[in-house]
């Protein structure tokens, strides 16, 4: 076997901060993709992708670079930036020897930034980095500068200064890339030992998993087993990334690729688990590659149809995006208000709001989505296993209850100094617990808090940006499940329980809450002929409440003059029929005054 020289590397970056064009520029530059074939951040497949400017999906490729006389095989994975991905992102980490680290020179170092390269660093990785957009006339290249000379400890002259725009240092990194990455351990005779970095299912194909060969070789026709899902199969066809997919006769230890895996289920196929070749060698006797675990969804929102007749639509649309997504659960709900529809989880915001949008634009769906909530933990007495309850309608009796915990992240919040206050101020009115202070440059600082998953699910990022002028930024991650005095706040109207407005709310916001929903229904609620009661209670005791007055239709209109007994005599008649309204009970809630409180 000739000895290749590889280099296996991501881009690393804040969301925005040009990880997608600096990898548009390396296409370029090693004519890998022809400049005709070429569309602004080409590796962002998903239409939803392109326009947002996200990466959601990660695209790896392989370009051939020649430097120093010498052929270079470079491999290139271009990660998601966003929090919702962390352990995607960790596991491209995995796949690879070194990162370059963009900073947008007009934002300077940033959370996620600060994030990412420590997810780099846990994986030992080189660290290229890389003060990007200098074209831009904002550009402050000496903060930059400072900021990852105190972050990194390295000198002035090992920071490239570059332009994924113009141009301007592109080469420079990919130099970098070739003498300070180090190649990969090579160890062609070992037994198979290849780590998923992602799997896809493709129409055609089926599941087809992204890899890194650690050790041994993969080709079509191997017999092979997922070492965590213990799901066996044959390899159908392996390739690498141009980045269109091409099949090539081999993968090598060292290489980065993909193997058509002959499996049907993306979730027989997880991110971070380990092919391993099932004939041959005994399977007890391979070690697994380290770092695999389960994600697990941590938001959670009822997806109906606006138009309910759209209901079959929506679950075969909801089957064939899970078909793509392994972390994606759902299971049927019921709503009395909103008819038929799901109860999904998802690992965070964004990728309920990618969820939505996809359903919208490829499938052509108009969904009402309720606001998302996290999933309890909850003891009941007697029983020492706690039950996992995320939908309020599955919510226990607070009889049986013993305790309850919520899912706590921890909360890094990076912001420049002046704004400091406002920000501190923020994460402790949403229940933070402050933890402590870094600095990390002289008007840069990092603040940690501990924060519960409810209080950054609704309005966090959007407060954030407003009190730093959109200067500060977030990092989260899962920390743990911690003791949360909540509640289920039930809505009456009309004195009925109406089981799709119920929630869960803290207890000393119970009060509050409860208010604001009665407003909200009364403004929004169509008046009926009779006197309607709109109350918040807990348990069966009620903590606010409002009435709808009555919609007086006037029934002696037409009466004029004549005998006032008539008059009377209507009027009673109108009453009687009202109190046998209020007895049916029923008021009519509509879709508009479910999704005014639903979205509060
Ligand atoms: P990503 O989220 O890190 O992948 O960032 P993108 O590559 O999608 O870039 C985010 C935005 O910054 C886009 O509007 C790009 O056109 C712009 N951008 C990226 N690199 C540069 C650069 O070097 N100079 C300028 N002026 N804009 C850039
Ligand atoms: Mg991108």
């Amino acid at each position: 076997m000739i000895e290749k020289n590889i280099r296996n590397f991501c881009i690393i970056a804040h969301i925005d901060h040009g990880k997608s064009t600096l990898a548009d520029r390396f296409l370029e530059l090693t004519k890998t993709v022809a400049k005709r074939d070429m569309k602004d951040q080409l590796l962002d497949q998903m239409d939803i992708e392109r326009e947002r400017g996200i990466t959601i999906k990660l695209q790896p490729v392989r370009m051939n670079y020649h430097f120093n006389n010498q052929d270079y095989e470079l491999n290139l994975i271009d990660t998601p930036g966003h929090v919702d991905f962390t352990y995607e992102v960790s596991r491209s980490l995995a796949a690879v020897e070194g990162a370059i680290l963009l900073v947008d020179a007009t934002q300077g170092v940033q959370a996620q930034t600060l994030a990412n390269l420590y997810l780099a660093l846990e994986q030992d990785l080189t660290i290229i980095p890389v003060i990007n957009k200098i074209d831009l006339p904002a550009s402050q290249v000496e903060k930059c500068r400072g900021e990852l000379k105190n972050l990194l400890g390295c000198a002035d002259e090992e920071i490239i200064l570059a332009s994924g725009k113009s141009g301007q240092g592109v080469e420079e990194i990919l130099q970098a890339v070739v003498r300070l990455v180090p190649p990969p351990v090579l160890k062609p005779e070992a037994p198979l030992r290849a780590l998923i970095f992602d799997s896809v299912f493709d129409e055609y194909k089926g599941v087809i998993a992204f890899v890194r060969v650690v050790d041994g070789q993969i080709k079509a026709g191997d017999q092979v087993a997922m070492f965590s899902s213990r799901k066996e199969s044959e390899v159908l066809e392996v390739g690498m990334f141009k980045p269109k997919l091409s099949p090539v006769a081999s993968l090598q230890s060292g290489e980065i690729g993909y193997v058509v895996t002959g499996l049907k289920e993306v979730r027989e196929c997880k991110v971070g688990d380990t092919i391993i070749a099932a004939l041959g060698v005994a399977q007890n006797q391979v070690i697994p590659l380290p770092g695999y675990k389960e994600v697990k969804p941590m938001v959670f929102a009822g997806i109906f149809c606006r138009d309910g007749s759209d209901f079959p639509k929506l679950r075969d649309s909801i089957e064939k995006l899970k078909s793509n997504d392994a972390s994606l659960t759902f299971e049927p709900e019921n709503s009395q208000a909103l008819g038929f529809g799901f109860r999904c989880g998802f690992l965070g915001l964004l990728h309920l709001e990618i969820f939505q949008e996809r359903l919208l634009r490829e499938y052509g769906l108009d969904l009402v989505v309720t606001t998302p909530s996290v999933a309890y933990k909850i003891y009941l007495k007697n029983r020492p296993e706690p039950e996992i309850i995320y939908n309020p309608l599955h919510w226990p009796d607070p009889g049986v209850i013993n305790s309850i915990e919520e899912p706590v992240m921890k909360l890094d919040l990076v912001t420049p100094k002046d704004y400091l206050g406002g920000v501190m101020q923020l994460a402790q009115e949403k229940r933070g617990v402050y933890l402590n202070t870094e600095y990390l440059a002289e008007d840069l600082v990092l603040v940690h808090y501990q924060i519960p998953l409810t209080a950054i699910l609704v309005d966090f990022y959007d407060k954030l940006k407003s009190v730093s002028s959109g200067y500060a930024s977030l990092n989260y991650e899962f920390f743990g499940y911690q003791k949360a005095e909540v509640i289920k706040l039930d809505i009456l109207v009309a004195e009925d329980k109406v089981e799709a407005l119920s929630s869960i709310v803290y207890e000393d916001e119970a009060f509050r809450v409860g208010r604001k929903i009665c407003e909200t229904l009364k403004e929004t609620l169509p008046k009926q002929q009779f006197l309607v009661k709109i109350q918040a209670a807990i348990g069966g005791k009620i903590v606010a409440s409002e009435h709808l007055s009555a919609l007086r239709k006037d029934v002696t209109a037409k009466l004029y003059g004549g005998d006032w007994t008539r008059r009377a005599k209507l009027l009673e008649k109108q009453k009687k029929g009202k109190k046998k309204m209020m007895q049916q009970g029923r008021v009519e809630i509509p879709p508009e005054s479910f999704l005014a409180v639903l979205k509060r």
